[in-house]
Protein backbone atom coordinates (compact mmCIF):
# COMPACT_ATOMS: atom_id res chain seq x y z
CA UNK A 1 0.00 0.00 0.00
CA UNK A 2 1.23 3.49 -1.03
CA UNK A 3 0.94 5.87 1.74
CA UNK A 4 3.17 8.68 0.73
CA UNK A 5 0.11 10.75 -1.15
CA UNK A 6 -1.34 10.75 2.65
CA UNK A 7 0.85 13.12 3.63
CA UNK A 8 1.78 10.81 7.09
CA UNK A 9 3.43 8.06 7.03
CA UNK A 10 2.35 7.74 10.78
CA UNK A 11 -1.37 6.56 9.50
CA UNK A 12 0.56 3.65 8.50
CA UNK A 13 1.38 2.88 12.49
CA UNK A 14 -1.73 3.49 13.62
CA UNK A 15 -3.92 1.38 10.73
CA UNK A 16 -0.75 -1.79 12.11
CA UNK A 17 -1.73 -1.07 15.93
CA UNK A 18 -5.13 -1.52 15.16
CA UNK A 19 -4.79 -5.01 13.57
CA UNK A 20 -2.37 -5.80 16.35
CA UNK A 21 -3.20 -9.45 17.76
CA UNK A 22 -3.54 -8.87 21.36
CA UNK A 23 -3.95 -12.34 22.44
CA UNK A 24 -0.18 -12.72 23.90
CA UNK A 25 0.26 -10.17 27.12
CA UNK A 26 3.40 -9.13 26.19
CA UNK A 27 1.73 -8.20 22.46
CA UNK A 28 2.66 -4.63 23.25
CA UNK A 29 6.44 -4.88 23.53
CA UNK A 30 6.24 -7.48 20.63
CA UNK A 31 4.35 -4.41 18.62
CA UNK A 32 6.65 -1.61 19.46
CA UNK A 33 9.67 -3.69 18.99
CA UNK A 34 8.60 -4.39 15.32
CA UNK A 35 8.18 -1.02 14.59
CA UNK A 36 10.91 0.08 16.34
CA UNK A 37 11.66 2.74 13.43
CA UNK A 38 9.24 4.97 14.50
CA UNK A 39 10.68 5.37 18.19
CA UNK A 40 14.02 7.74 19.21
CA UNK A 41 16.95 5.87 19.00
CA UNK A 42 18.05 4.72 22.62
CA UNK A 43 14.21 4.70 23.84
CA UNK A 44 13.18 1.93 26.33
CA UNK A 45 10.84 -0.07 23.87
CA UNK A 46 9.57 -2.50 26.88
CA UNK A 47 6.35 -1.68 27.92
CA UNK A 48 4.86 -2.30 31.36
CA UNK A 49 1.59 -4.38 31.56
CA UNK A 50 -0.03 -1.60 32.67
CA UNK A 51 1.13 0.25 29.38
CA UNK A 52 0.41 -2.20 27.16
CA UNK A 53 -2.88 -1.56 28.47
CA UNK A 54 -2.99 1.50 27.29
CA UNK A 55 -1.72 1.03 24.29
CA UNK A 56 -4.62 -1.45 23.71
CA UNK A 57 -6.81 1.29 24.15
CA UNK A 58 -4.86 3.60 21.82
CA UNK A 59 -5.82 0.52 19.19
CA UNK A 60 -9.28 0.73 20.40
CA UNK A 61 -9.78 4.42 19.93
CA UNK A 62 -8.35 3.99 16.46
CA UNK A 63 -10.76 1.06 15.38
CA UNK A 64 -13.57 3.07 16.43
CA UNK A 65 -12.73 5.97 14.23
CA UNK A 66 -12.82 3.44 11.67
CA UNK A 67 -16.19 2.11 12.64
CA UNK A 68 -18.24 5.36 12.61
CA UNK A 69 -20.70 5.98 10.60
CA UNK A 70 -21.00 9.50 11.05
CA UNK A 71 -18.75 12.49 11.21
CA UNK A 72 -19.89 13.69 14.22
CA UNK A 73 -19.14 10.09 15.63
CA UNK A 74 -15.79 10.24 14.02
CA UNK A 75 -14.87 14.31 15.59
CA UNK A 76 -15.90 12.54 18.76
CA UNK A 77 -13.48 9.93 19.01
CA UNK A 78 -10.70 11.30 17.46
CA UNK A 79 -10.55 13.55 19.94
CA UNK A 80 -10.45 10.84 22.51
CA UNK A 81 -7.48 9.50 20.16
CA UNK A 82 -6.20 12.76 20.29
CA UNK A 83 -6.50 13.52 24.17
CA UNK A 84 -4.22 10.44 24.37
CA UNK A 85 -1.23 12.41 22.55
CA UNK A 86 1.64 15.29 23.99
CA UNK A 87 2.66 16.17 20.35
CA UNK A 88 5.59 18.33 20.19
CA UNK A 89 6.43 17.60 16.84
CA UNK A 90 9.96 18.26 15.08
CA UNK A 91 11.34 18.20 11.76
CA UNK A 92 14.10 15.51 11.31
CA UNK A 93 16.19 13.81 8.34
CA UNK A 94 17.43 10.35 10.49
CA UNK A 95 16.47 8.40 7.80
CA UNK A 96 17.59 10.35 5.04
CA UNK A 97 14.22 11.81 4.17
CA UNK A 98 12.53 15.36 5.81
CA UNK A 99 10.17 14.33 7.89
CA UNK A 100 8.10 15.36 11.23
CA UNK A 101 7.82 13.09 13.97
CA UNK A 102 5.74 13.80 16.11
CA UNK A 103 6.28 13.56 19.86
CA UNK A 104 9.34 14.47 22.27
CA UNK A 105 12.75 12.61 21.36
CA UNK A 106 13.04 11.88 24.88
CA UNK A 107 9.13 10.89 25.91
CA UNK A 108 8.76 7.17 26.61
CA UNK A 109 7.80 4.27 24.38
CA UNK A 110 3.83 4.68 24.73
CA UNK A 111 3.91 8.89 24.78
CA UNK A 112 5.53 8.17 21.68
CA UNK A 113 3.01 5.22 20.30
CA UNK A 114 -0.06 6.76 21.25
CA UNK A 115 1.52 10.59 20.03
CA UNK A 116 2.57 9.28 17.08
CA UNK A 117 -0.71 7.19 16.09
CA UNK A 118 -3.20 10.13 17.34
CA UNK A 119 -1.35 12.73 15.11
CA UNK A 120 -0.92 10.62 12.19
CA UNK A 121 -4.20 9.33 11.44
CA UNK A 122 -6.06 12.72 12.62
CA UNK A 123 -4.10 14.20 9.90
CA UNK A 124 -4.46 12.06 7.16
CA UNK A 125 -8.71 11.71 8.39
CA UNK A 126 -9.36 15.58 8.23
CA UNK A 127 -6.90 16.10 5.16
CA UNK A 128 -8.59 13.22 3.14
CA UNK A 129 -11.64 12.34 4.61
CA UNK A 130 -12.54 9.70 7.49
CA UNK A 131 -14.19 7.53 4.68
CA UNK A 132 -11.04 6.91 3.99
CA UNK A 133 -10.77 4.34 7.17
CA UNK A 134 -12.48 1.57 7.17
CA UNK A 135 -12.82 -2.03 8.51
CA UNK A 136 -12.15 -5.00 5.74
CA UNK A 137 -15.45 -6.40 4.77
CA UNK A 138 -14.78 -10.09 4.14
CA UNK A 139 -15.62 -12.30 6.57
CA UNK A 140 -13.75 -13.31 9.77
CA UNK A 141 -11.26 -10.40 9.24
CA UNK A 142 -11.94 -7.16 10.54
CA UNK A 143 -8.78 -5.54 9.42
CA UNK A 144 -8.74 -1.92 9.86
CA UNK A 145 -7.30 -0.23 6.36
CA UNK A 146 -6.65 3.04 5.06
CA UNK A 147 -8.79 3.17 1.70
CA UNK A 148 -5.62 4.60 -0.91
CA UNK A 149 -7.46 4.22 -3.95
CA UNK A 150 -8.50 6.81 -6.54
CA UNK A 151 -12.08 6.62 -6.27
CA UNK A 152 -11.98 5.62 -2.82
CA UNK A 153 -13.95 2.02 -3.46
CA UNK A 154 -12.37 -0.02 -1.24
CA UNK A 155 -13.76 -2.52 0.98
CA UNK A 156 -11.09 -4.98 2.17
CA UNK A 157 -8.05 -4.75 4.09
CA UNK A 158 -5.67 -6.57 1.01
CA UNK A 159 -5.78 -8.05 -2.42
CA UNK A 160 -6.38 -11.73 -0.50
CA UNK A 161 -9.53 -10.56 1.56
CA UNK A 162 -11.01 -9.23 -1.48
CA UNK A 163 -10.54 -12.37 -3.77
CA UNK A 164 -11.40 -14.77 -0.99
CA UNK A 165 -14.71 -12.77 -1.03
CA UNK A 166 -15.00 -13.02 -4.73
CA UNK A 167 -14.52 -16.41 -4.87
CA UNK A 168 -17.25 -16.75 -1.84
CA UNK A 169 -19.80 -14.50 -3.33
CA UNK A 170 -19.06 -16.63 -6.79
CA UNK A 171 -19.88 -20.05 -4.89
CA UNK A 172 -22.65 -18.74 -2.84
CA UNK A 173 -24.36 -17.34 -6.22
CA UNK A 174 -23.49 -21.21 -7.95
CA UNK A 175 -25.18 -22.55 -4.87
CA UNK A 176 -28.26 -20.19 -5.25
ZN1 LIG B 1 11.42 9.13 11.40
ZN1 LIG C 1 -9.32 -8.36 5.41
Amino acid sequence: MDYDDYGSDAVELAVDLANADRTDPEWASAFVAAHHEWFTEGTDLELSRKHGKAAGTTADLVREVALASSQSEVVQRLNALLALASPKPYATDHDGALHLHYAAPEAGALEQLATTVAMGLSQVVVQHGWERLGVCAADGCGNVYLDTSRNGSRRYCSSTCSSRSTVAAYRARKKG
